[in-house]
């Protein structure tokens, strides 16, 4: 089962007093069970904090993260159920490709057999069956990027956060993968929250698109939206609508 996700009304500065700074101002998105959501902005926005908060690994400073309706503010990263892939893969290099899928279910206990299925299920979707005894350093960049995808998939989270995941690639994979995580995402339905800076990979990859600029959200909705009815000239610029 999908979840929803609601961020409400948050606010988020770092440091204290006259030097704080404030980074995301009463951002509200609600992001539907199944969906595909793309943030998008210039390098500095407030992406990676906002994805940060939702995932636990920050806190915000006001306002609510709602996963299924539940406010998880203050719980633990690991409880969240939450699964990140970032720019750099960080795979363990001296486990194979399918120990490095499947080490989240060993460290949860899951029997042999059941893990052994859900690693083959997931080398499957993301078509890597024929890697899973090799090593890291054996990979190209575009299959290490598939296998971090496969071990975010096969615990099976309520939600998944991408950070950029396909900036290290060049432009062929680039295309490629995303058509991978477009599928990967129909064929799972997981909720999803998917942060670039590229507005084409935005267009091409989002069901609803939030426009980010220091800090605030400047517009929130469709591909169609945004290009043809822009908020704002910020939207419209960097998006590159006709004028
Ligand atoms: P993006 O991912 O959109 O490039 P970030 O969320 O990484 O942007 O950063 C947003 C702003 O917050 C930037 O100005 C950055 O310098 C600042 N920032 C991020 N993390 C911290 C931190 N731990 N302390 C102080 N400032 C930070
Ligand atoms: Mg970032």
């Amino acid at each position: 089962m999908a979840s929803s996700l609601e961020i409400a009304g948050i606010n988020k500065r770092f440091g204290n007093g006259d030097k704080s700074v404030e980074v995301l101002r009463r951002v509200d998105i609600h992001v539907a069970p199944g969906e595909f959501l793309i943030l998008v902005g210039p390098s500095g926005c407030g992406k990676s904090t906002l994805l940060n908060i939702i995932a636990g690994l920050d806190d915000p400073t006001e306002g609510e993260v709602r996963i299924g309706g539940k406010n998880v503010v203050g719980m633990p990263p690991r409880d969240r159920d939450i699964a990140m892939v970032f720019q750099s893969y960080a795979l363990y290099p001296t486990m194979s490709v399918a120990d490095n899928i499947g080490f989240a279910l060993e460290m949860r206990k899951m029997p042999k057999a059941e893990r052994q299925k859900r690693i083959d299920e997931v080398a499957a979707m993301l078509q890597i069956s024929h890697l899973l005894d090799r090593r890291p350093s054996q990979l190209s960049g575009g299959q290490r990027q598939r296998v971090a995808m496969g071990r975010a998939l096969a615990r099976q989270p309520q939600l998944f956060l991408f950070d950029e995941p396909l900036s290290n690639l060049d432009a062929k994979l680039r295309v490629e993968m995303r058509a991978e995580i477009k599928r990967l995402h129909q064929a799972s339905g997981i909720t999803s929250v998917y942060v670039t800076h590229d507005q084409v990979e935005a267009m091409t990859l989002g069901s609803r698109i939030a426009v980010m600029k220091g800090g605030v959200v400047q517009q929130l909705g469709t591909p169609d939206d945004i290009y043809n009815r822009p908020a704002n000239t910020y939207v419209a610029t960097f998006i590159g609508s006709p004028t």
